[in-house]
């Protein structure tokens, strides 16, 4: 309810240390009785000391509110962990076929319920490093690294699904780019993020993303470049937000993601010294870049 917002319980107190301000010069003035008044302004004072409070406790209740939810989605993210890794781990002894062979049928059923169960994972480790950027204690652990490296291998990575897609992926580079004191994880799993949105939203046809990275001032930049169906420029603002998704793609070609990876990108750029951002118009294309600064570990 209203009554309960805190913006708006400061405009209201605002307004009343201003109409108490008015009304004591007024009183003052007018009926010089100084009793009259400091009762007056007792009176006021203990209106602005329970509206006072009313704020501190709407405020209260707004950071309990989300910390229980944070702290809910990280307990159902830490439960779910283990039955989905020993999943996995069933999963793997049954592809492996050390329990029986398998005819075709079943490894069909295999793959799909391998992909879920993969998906799932992702899913859980995602929302937990949301609850560790909310709550600031994301472990990053930086090194020297090759940046160079890290964006060839996730590229390579990438080609079977490029060419799944029938999207043309290519990767420029400067020569002898310094290297950068990052997370090497972390780090890959921006790029990685990146570049499978390029990917995934790409055109049907005539898909093209070109990958760069290149030395800028005292930092490095990386640059992904696509030609596909964009982001609406209202929406814009919204895409680092969690859970946020454009859903501007054409009908029956929904597009699987659960908004989560350009929040923790954000996170992880910000933390790791850097800045990360994009330009996108509608059925045209995106570039996100992101970059680092260079320095070494001394
Ligand atoms: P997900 O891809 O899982 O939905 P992300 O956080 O990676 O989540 O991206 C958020 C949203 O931003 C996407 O759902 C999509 O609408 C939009 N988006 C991100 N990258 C691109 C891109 N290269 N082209 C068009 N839209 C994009």
């Amino acid at each position: 309810p209203l009554y309960q917002c805190p913006n708006f319980l400061f405009i209201i107190m605002g307004v009343v240390i201003i109409a108490i301000i008015i009304f004591s010069y007024y009183v003052g003035i007018h009926y010089i009785a100084p009793e009259l008044l400091i009762i007056l302004l007792a009176l006021a004072s203990i209106i602005l000391l329970i509206s006072g409070s009313m704020i501190v406790n709407s405020f209260e209740r707004l950071a309990w509110v989300n910390k229980t939810k944070s702290e809910f989605v990280s307990i159902v993210a830490h439960q779910l962990r283990s039955p989905l890794s020993s999943l996995r781990w069933s999963l793997e002894l049954l592809g492996d076929e050390k329990t029986g062979h398998l005819s075709e049928k079943q490894k069909e059923i295999f793959e799909i319920v391998n992909k879920s169960n993969k998906r799932m994972i992702d899913l859980v480790n995602d929302l937990l490093n949301v609850c560790r950027i909310e709550e600031g204690r994301l472990k990053i652990n930086p090194q020297e690294i090759s940046l160079e490296e890290i964006v060839e291998s996730v590229v390579k990575e990438f080609l079977p699904l490029a060419k799944e897609k029938k999207v043309n992926i290519v990767l420029e580079k400067e020569k002898n780019l310094p290297l950068v004191y990052v997370d090497p994880e972390r780090i890959r799993m921006v790029i990685q993020n990146l570049i499978d949105n390029a990917i995934k939203y790409s055109k049907k046809e005539g898909g093209k993303v070109k990958v760069s990275l290149l030395k800028e001032n005292n930092q490095i930049k990386f640059t992904v470049k696509d030609n596909g169906i964009g982001i609406p420029a209202i929406l814009q603002k919204r895409v680092f937000e969690k859970f946020f998704r454009a859903k501007n793609y054409p009908p029956q070609r929904e597009i699987s993601g659960t908004g989560l990876g350009l929040f923790i990108a954000k996170g992880i750029i910000k933390m790791s010294g850097g800045e990360i951002n994009f330009q996108s118009k509608e059925g045209k294309g995106s570039t996100f870049w992101f970059t680092l600064p260079i320095k070494s570990k001394k």
